[in-house]
């Protein structure tokens, strides 16, 4: 594919984007959780919160008002929470203005959230792009320098579907999909522990394997995950909750092993289905 449009980002050595084939998902929730993870694990981390139609990433941060610009006014300075550089529209407009865009606008915000931010050192930037994998999405992973995506999807067969057109979109624009993350994969009583497979379980792990993707980790639906999102507290670092450190640290280092490793590999081994 020729890269003539893809401009590098200043500040930030690599991109790993996040999708997920639909909304609702916890495409979001995992971008954050994983973003620290990466940062615990050593990393300068950046996030951009892509979803310009529905940023969320400000309220799970806890982060609010607008940013500070450097000196001479050009470039935006990112917000910063927990180590982690963080840009999202949700920073520029108030948090019930609807984002009534079309494609080419969403576009152009994206790009300012991106280029015309002050990243001071970045090792990975985490993009939490917009859900689905419409124009947008195409677009942006053909103008912006991603090293590999990954794919959050609940298990259930619906979902799964959406699952496969993100693996197709990102074969067009041969960007290599790092892995699957299976979000609520099961339901977790906060009473009694035992685990309900309310989406049946498992098919985001068969999907990859399909398609010789790698399978990323599971992540339970518990309400603890919601009730920190929903507080601006991310679960991640929560000392209660260290199971949960473990699930995002594994996925980190699964990713940060790809980025090293993509060098020198010829990238996965996809089968895709046309
Ligand atoms: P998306 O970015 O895919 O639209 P979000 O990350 O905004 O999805 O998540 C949607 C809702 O689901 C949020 O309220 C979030 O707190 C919640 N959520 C996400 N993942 C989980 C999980 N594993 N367990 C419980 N709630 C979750």
């Amino acid at each position: 594919m020729e890269n003539k449009n893809i401009n590098l980002v200043n500040g930030v050595k690599q991109i790993i984007a996040i999708a997920s084939g639909k909304g609702g998902v916890g495409k979001s929730t995992t971008s954050v959780n994983v973003a620290l993870a990466l940062s615990n694990l050593g990393k300068r981390i950046g996030l951009l919160d892509a979803d310009v139609y529905g940023p969320s990433i400000p309220k799970m941060l806890g982060l609010s008002g607008k940013p500070d610009t450097t000196k001479e006014g050009k470039k935006i300075i990112p917000k910063e929470k927990l180590g982690i550089q963080t840009m999202s529209i949700g920073f520029l407009v108030a948090e019930d203005t609807p984002m009534i865009w079309r494609g080419p606008m969403v576009m152009s915000a994206i790009k300012q959230l991106l280029y015309e931010v002050e990243w001071n050192d970045v090792d990975i930037l985490v993009i939490d792009l917009p859900p689905g994998t419409g124009d947008t999405q195409l677009t942006l992973a053909q103008q912006v320098p991603i090293s590999g995506s990954v794919i959050v999807s609940t298990p259930q067969d619906v979902a799964l579907l959406d699952v496969k057109k993100g693996i197709n979109m990102f074969k067009k624009v041969e960007i290599p999909v790092f892995g699957v993350i299976e979000n609520m994969s099961y339901f977790l009583c906060p009473h009694c522990s035992s685990k309900t497979e309310i989406f049946s379980y498992g098919g985001a792990k068969k999907t990859a394997n399909e398609y010789g993707i790698e399978f990323l980790g599971e992540i339970p639906l518990d309400t603890k995950i919601r009730e920190h999102a929903d507080k601006g507290e991310p679960l991640f670092n929560n000392k209660e909750n260290i199971e949960y450190n473990e699930i995002y640290t594994k996925i980190a280092n699964k990713l940060i092993d790809k980025l090293e490793n993509q060098e020198s590999a010829t990238g996965p081994k996809i089968n895709f289905i046309d």
